[in-house]
């Protein structure tokens, strides 16, 4: 039997979806930090649960084929990353076999499945177009970075490579100017303090949004702060300053103030123009997002005379670009902001056969297939909790031809195909996408058909 405190040597023969290594011993399941399948590593148990352990790496004895230094400095306390030690090339693999062992472990069909090798990047680094970093006092210093792995504490960090040299720029300069101005950062333990947080978000042609987010609206210097930031980077293009007092750990509050500039920065995807406020959501990797959105769209393979749902839309994105194919779409989403935009965007773009609807999809999907509203095609993009059962419910009794999953969580995804199955579909093909290079985050889209038998 293990014990706590028992040192021994472990094959790593797994990682599981949190990036952690996973060994066994004695018949339980070990998990470890910062080692990937292949290693043999000296490890010592800090936790024994009921159905597994917990380990920790002492040192490795003979490292996996695999496995790399850490192009990243930060890499050991960031939690932003999990697989910095891991070849580029495994990770892809990796991430292919999650989805399918996802699929298989929910009991979904796979044998006449095609799942693609997941799509990756040439370059992977510098691919993210927004950061939120925290802004922490500690020991009377001022910390900008992302949260250490598992907690709330700040990394300080100089420069993080997934993100853009423009958003390392502003992070140092930002951190100048607070020391220059005094200008207090946010404590969490005592709730004082001016500035928690700092977001940049920036488009292809390197122009810059600045969200600073503060306790509260009126502080000294603030002019001086902001005067400054944007004549020393002049790719700052906006800043706005949203206000949250609460005790919690949502970054954003519900006030916003443009301080400077517009309020917004425009970014396209394809030959789509989109508007981004500082709530939007949009995919975070652009040169992935295309490939992402791509597929979706040959996927659903839509014709003119065919009616698409884009469910769970945000701004539009997926929409505006099936409605080139389509005679109608519909866009479904519950960010009443993200409406508003979507619509602009479709404006914006010329584009007239797109409707959107506010509302949560487990009310408005059905309200629309009772009011005879129903599709031909219809795209899923949901967040990681997957779709609601009244969602998949109605997708089965509205019957469209072809489904197409955007997914960001591979077990919500097999468990939704599953049900899908169980209504008379089939899936028929996979494409992992790299959206989140040296993260474990998996992202999958794939082709579900309404099976021949099932034809109306
Ligand atoms: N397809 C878009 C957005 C995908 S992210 C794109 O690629 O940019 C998932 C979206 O689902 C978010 O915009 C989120 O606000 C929305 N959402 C979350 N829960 C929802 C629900 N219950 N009903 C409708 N939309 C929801």
């Amino acid at each position: 039997m293990l014990q706590e405190n028992q040192i021994l040597d472990v094959e790593i023969i797994d990682l599981n979806h949190m990036g952690k290594g996973v060994a066994k011993s004695d018949n339980l399941v070990i998990f470890v930090d910062d080692v990937i399948p292949g290693d043999i590593a000296k490890i010592k148990i800090t936790e024994i649960k009921k159905n597994y352990a917990l380990g920790e790496l002492i040192t490795i004895i003979k490292p996996s084929e695999n496995r790399i230094d850490s192009a990243c400095g930060f890499f050991e306390q960031c939690g932003g990353c999990q697989l910095m030690h891991m070849n580029y090339e495994e990770q892809l693999k990796y991430k292919r076999e999650r989805v399918i062992n996802e699929l298989k472990r929910a009991g979904v069909n796979t044998e006449e499945v095609t799942v693609n090798d997941t799509l990756g990047m040439k370059t992977p680094f510098r691919y993210r177009n927004k950061t939120t970093f925290s802004v922490t006092e500690k020991n009377n210093d001022i910390f900008i970075g992302p949260y250490e792995q598992g907690t709330y504490n700040t990394v300080d960090i100089s420069g993080c490579l997934i993100q853009s040299r423009e958003a390392d720029e502003v992070v140092n300069l930002f951190k100048n100017l607070m020391i220059k101005y005094k200008i207090d950062a946010y404590d969490k333990m005592t709730g004082k303090g001016i500035v928690r947080n700092i977001i940049i978000r920036n488009n292809r042609n390197n122009e810059l949004m600045i969200v600073i987010v503060t306790t509260i609206e009126n502080f000294k210097n603030k002019e001086e702060l902001i005067d400054n930031l944007v004549s020393i980077n002049s790719n700052i293009k906006t800043v706005i300053q949203n206000i949250n007092n609460k005790n919690t750990n949502l970054v954003m509050g519900r006030k916003n103030k443009v301080l400077y500039g517009q309020g917004t920065i425009n970014d396209t995807i394809d030959d789509l123009s989109f508007v981004i406020s500082p709530e939007a959501f949009f995919q975070v990797n652009p040169e992935q997002t295309e490939k992402l959105y791509q597929t979706a769209i040959q996927y659903a393979d839509i014709n003119k005379d065919e009616v698409c749902f884009d469910i769970y839309c945000g701004i539009g994105t997926i929409s505006l670009m099936a409605a080139k194919y389509a005679k109608k779409v519909y866009g479904v989403e519950i960010v009443e902001q993200a409406v508003v935009d979507a619509r602009a965007n479709a404006l914006n773009n010329n584009i007239h056969n797109v409707e959107f609807f506010a509302g949560k999809a487990e009310e408005v999907v059905p309200k629309l297939y009772k009011q005879k509203i129903k599709a031909d095609v219809v795209i899923v993009d949901p967040p990681r909790k997957g779709c609601e059962k009244p969602v998949i419910d109605t997708i089965i009794n509205m019957s469209p031809k072809k489904v197409v999953y955007v997914s960001c969580n591979p077990s919500t995804l097999a468990r939704d195909i599953k049900l899908l199955e169980e209504g008379g579909y089939k899936l028929i093909k996979a494409q992992p996408v790299d959206m989140f290079p040296w993260t474990v985050h998996v992202e999958c889209i794939v082709q579900i058909k309404r099976a021949e038998t099932r034809m109306k």
